[in-house]
């Protein structure tokens, strides 16, 4: 195997046992970003000349017995809406093509403290609008299992990087699905956390009672480690909460007898791949042979999600997004000499068509006349939807679903459409709406050799027995040693 396969896990103990040195892993990531990096495009910023010298300290701190726990010396990527205060923080927009942070987001603070090696932002949808990482003002990103295909998105270039082996884990954020669809299409993990259970400070906002900052990682493992290192209260984020923050690694290898497992009803929806259904029928099969009872469940307000989900993310995303004026951050329109016409030469050129369209959907369901109609209305849908979830998760441990209606589909089909790429999310919005937490695994593939994922789904600040399950699940599911074939 090779080194730039590995996990996070397998990693840390051969850096235990002296096999291997923090600084090898790093050349051998960025000689593979080398090979791979001009087919699949996963990254807009490498910070190679920072990446090499955390390495090195890392190494001399485990010469000297002081390492910093299971992330010490691993190479982590980070998507690029996480602010770093030694590279640009684009959010794949033209409008903060050179924005520097003055500070690192909480995130990586951790990340830093726990010694990872940061190499460098990832690529994404534009301010983490989209399904395909094509509305990115820097280019595509590619499937490595297909290159004619999209990644998912928005955090595309953060699943992109970890299934061609240009990082070890990463970094993303999950707004209606952004972990976790791109994680299926991908083949890798992606875990998006409790609402309040990671803090966001440094995370560039889209729709703020939505966004969760979560992990792309090869196993469930890895996800735990991650999460252990991310996880807990801080107070520049008024929307974290103070809630302890376990061992997750604990729960991994409990297994799950006796547990409920709740397979809802409304998921099985017109335009779903049978493919997408198979992998959930084995995934229920390994839980039943796992000790677990699989129930069919109803979340009756489901079908409501998406028109929910397409009102309440554009109003945040309006409202958030009213800050690039061309005056505080990034871009500013040339020779403008009156102060709404700057406002407006810069947004028309530093905005994208997709970033647009949610601004004047956000912008219309908030204005008077209009807003009880759509915001309110939708805000009342999302109280039922949180409520399903809580009566479901009165008679079940977890929930199973497809994570994605499709496999990846091919670059441009969906790209003029947007209530075509919008049903991306049918499965992955319920639980940002709901504040849950959920985990994309992948689950086989399809006969065209594309990866296929299924979502778990727990209760509020369950990630531990979230893990627990995904875990066994794993462990159950047949082992497929299939690798992008790059
Ligand atoms: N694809 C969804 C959207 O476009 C979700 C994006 C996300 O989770 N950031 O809004």
């Amino acid at each position: 195997m090779e080194l730039h396969e590995h996990t996070i896990h397998s990693l840390e103990e051969r850096l235990r046992e002296g096999e291997i040195t923090s600084l090898e892993i790093t050349k051998a990531i960025f000689e593979r970003i080398e090979a791979v990096e001009d087919r699949v495009h996963s990254y807009i910023t490498l910070m190679r000349e920072s990446a090499f010298e955390s390495a090195r300290q890392s190494d001399r701190r485990r010469e000297k017995g002081e390492t910093r726990g299971p992330l010490d010396g691993i190479p982590v990527a980070l998507k690029d809406l996480l602010c770093t205060k030694d590279a640009p923080t684009t959010c794949g927009s033209h409008i903060l093509e050179n924005f520097m942070s003055p500070y690192d987001a909480s995130v990586v603070e951790k990340l830093r403290a726990a010694g990872a090696v940061i190499l460098g932002k990832t690529n994404m949808d534009e301010f983490a609008m989209g399904s395909s990482t094509e509305t990115s003002y820097f280019g595509v990103t590619r499937n490595p299992w297909d290159l004619e295909r999209i990644p998912g998105g928005s955090s595309g270039g953060s699943a992109s990087a970890v299934a061609a082996g240009e990082c070890i884990a990463s970094l993303g954020s999950d707004t209606g699905g952004s972990i976790r669809q791109p994680a299926a299409h991908c083949g890798v993990v992606g875990m998006k956390p409790t609402y309040g259970r990671v803090s966001r400070y440094g995370l560039v906002a889209f729709a703020s009672s939505l966004d969760q900052i979560g992990s792309l990682t090869k196993d469930i493992e890895d996800s735990a480690i991650i999460l252990g290192v991310i996880a807990g209260h801080d107070k520049r984020d008024s929307t974290s909460l103070p809630e302890p923050v376990p061992d997750y690694r604990k729960f991994l290898g409990r297994g799950i007898e006796g547990w409920v497992v709740g397979i809802p009803e409304e998921y099985y929806i017109e335009g779903i791949d049978p493919e997408a259904t198979e992998a959930v029928e084995r995934a229920a099969e390994a839980m039943k042979e796992l000790g677990a009872e699989c129930r069919e469940i109803s979340l009756p307000h489901t079908r409501y999600g998406i028109a929910a989900y397409y009102i309440i993310g554009p109003a945040e995303a309006s409202s958030n997004l009213a800050r690039y004026d061309g005056i505080r951050y990034g871009l500013r329109a040339s020779g403008r000499k009156q102060l709404i016409d700057l406002y407006r030469s810069t947004r028309a050129a530093g905005f994208g068509a997709e970033v647009k369209r949610r601004i004047m959907i956000g912008t219309y369901a908030l204005s008077s006349g209009y807003y009880d109609a759509y915001y309110k209305k939708a805000s009342q849908v999302r109280t039922l939807m949180k409520r399903d979830f809580d009566d479901a998760f009165g008679i079940c441990d977890v929930i199973l679903t497809p994570t994605t209606p499709t496999a990846a589909f091919r670059l441009g089909e969906k790209i003029d459409d947007p209530l075509r790429m919008y049903l991306s999310d049918v499965f992955t919005l319920p639980a940002n709406l709901a504040g849950i937490p959920g985990l994309s695994l992948p689950c086989g593939f399809t006969e065209k050799g594309l990866p296929l994922g299924i979502q778990l789904l727990a209760g509020y600040f369950k990630e531990d027995k979230l893990l627990q399950a995904a875990y066994a699940l794993e462990k159950a599911l047949p082992r497929d040693q299939r690798r992008p074939a790059l």
